[in-house]
């Protein structure tokens, strides 16, 4: 593992443009749970597929019930060691971009700048009409539905409210899949950190970039499919790795 850690700053000093990729394990730290680890959301829900949500009233109750259980964890939580490196990284110049499929807004609360972020599964800290686009509060769906015990329905349009991620069978948002390609296209040195690697489109950045001629390091606690294609896997928790890896660098390169 020092080896590791030992190589990993010498990519990372050696880069001239970095691109960090991140995965809901990330986020484990803040206590939100991720969604194939044991316990984690996939053991226990089966997913809700766009054009179920779309078809019925009771799936979009069901996924609104659903997303309510996992809110409040997330609205509570507050970035912690990954995300805290992760904005170091950027604020020392070594990060262009960092891409996520985490909905969580940590990114955001550690300082990264929105320019910064590329969210290629949205946002859960806000809900969004279907049909024109007006933002709602997550508080607001809720108190429609504990009123009228309907989903909600935009204000103006009268259009389907979702959360502003995006579910599985879900159109991928445009401008995001965008600048996350040019972002990867620009980067000689690609971290993908706390992710199974395991849905796609979202996973073929790192295949993307290795392909571009980066070098591309994968951090997680466990093996992903795209290991073989990575010139570092590091087997680990991603705070004690991210967190003993700025040690390297040294703390006043990396504010964190
Ligand atoms: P995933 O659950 O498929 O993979 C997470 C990986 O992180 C797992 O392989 C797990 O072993 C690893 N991991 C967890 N905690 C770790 C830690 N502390 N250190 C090292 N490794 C750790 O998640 P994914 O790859 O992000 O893909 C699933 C989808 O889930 C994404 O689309 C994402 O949008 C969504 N999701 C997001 C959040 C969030 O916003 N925080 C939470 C759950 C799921």
């Amino acid at each position: 593992m020092e080896d590791d850690i030992d190589e990993l700053a010498q990519m990372i000093q050696s880069a001239g443009r970095a691109v960090v990729f991140t995965g809901a394990g990330v986020s484990t730290e803040c206590g939100i749970p991720d969604f194939r680890s044991p316990g984690g959301f996939w053991t226990r829900y089966k997913p809700i597929e766009f054009d179920d949500f779309l078809a019925s009233e009771e799936t979009r109750l069901e996924a609104w019930r659903r997303y309510f259980n996992i809110y409040d964890a997330v609205a509570q939580a507050v970035p912690g060691p990954s995300h805290k490196v992760i904005a170091g990284l950027y604020h020392a110049g070594i990060v262009s971009h960092v891409i996520t499929q985490n909905i969580d807004d940590l990114h955001r609360a550690s300082g990264v700048p929105e320019e910064a972020i590329i969210e290629l599964h949205g946002n859960g800290s806000y809900a969004k009409c279907l049909s024109c686009g007006e933002r709602y509060e997550i508080a607001w769906a809720r108190a429609q539905i504990e009123a009228g015990r309907r989903p909600p329905y935009c204000s103006t349009c009268a259009g389907i409210v979702k959360t502003a991620t995006i579910s599985f069978g879900q159109a991928m948002p445009e401008a995001e899949m965008a600048r996350a390609r040019a972002a990867t296209f620009d980067a000689d040195l690609f971290l993908a950190l706390g992710s199974s690697l395991q849905v796609f489109p979202a996973a073929s950045f790192p295949v993307m970039a290795k392909s571009n001629r980066a070098r591309l390091v994968i951090i997680n606690r466990e093996p992903t499919g795209l290991d073989a294609l990575a010139d570092l896997v590091i087997a680990g928790e991603l705070g004690d790795v991210l967190s003993a890896t700025a040690e390297r660098l040294g703390r006043q390169q990396i504010a964190c």
